[in-house]
């Protein structure tokens, strides 16, 4: 099995090593650049974008991780991760000049709190190319994606929304698999990370 990171800044991390270590892989979190040496794949959790985008910073992880890309590792971006994974962000707030820092490594524009206040969090059932029967899906909160580009997979939408989308071994998610029991998305990143990187 795969060594996974999960970056353990802020957020839902332990869920998602749980997750991963039941499915039998070999997990460690991720504070500094030298954590991410030796594993195939990095989970970045839900949480607050703005919030792990700054201790990123602090901890010298921007560059590190998009090396970490750069060698072959694969990412998977929940959430909060997803809009760090991102392109382009979309409605970051005014405090922040309307600008938030991310990877940038994924081909998308993904827009924050996007479902707004009426429906902030709910739960539904979601069909997932590649699944053969509905995903559990929990929102909190939750960015969409509002555009891909031409190497961007779309795998769900929520109505005309993409919320899960692939490009190559970069995985977006809006929402939060790691807060259900169903370990199927855990199980496709770590297919993912464990697979040879196209040259
Ligand atoms: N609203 C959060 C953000 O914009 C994401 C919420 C989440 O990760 N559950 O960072």
């Amino acid at each position: 099995a795969p060594r996974i990171g999960v970056l353990a800044l802020q957020g839902a991390f332990r869920e998602h090593r749980q997750r991963l270590e039941s499915l039998g892989a070999g997990v460690r979190e991720v504070r500094l650049p030298g954590d991410l040496a030796g594993l195939q794949g990095l989970v970045i959790p839900g949480g607050e974008s703005t919030t792990i985008a700054r201790l990123m910073t602090d901890f010298g992880l921007w560059t590190p991780v998009r090396d970490f890309h750069a060698a072959g590792g694969a990412l998977w971006g929940t959430c909060a991760g997803a809009i760090l994974l991102a392109r382009e962000v979309v409605g970051a707030p005014p405090q922040f000049g309307g600008h938030q820092d991310s990877l940038a490594l994924m081909d998308l524009s993904v827009r924050r709190n996007a479902f707004g206040r009426q429906v902030d969090s709910f739960d539904t059932p979601l069909d997932v190319r590649g699944l053969d029967a509905p995903f559990p899906a929990v929102f909190i909160r939750a960015p969409v994606i509002e555009r891909v580009g031409a190497g961007v997979e779309v795998l769900a939408r929520h109505g005309d929304q993409i919320v899960l989308a692939r490009q190559g071994n970069l995985l977006a998610s809006s929402f939060h698999p790691e807060l259900t029991p169903d370990a199927r998305l855990h199980a496709l990143f770590l297919k993912m990370s464990a697979a040879p990187t196209p040259a």
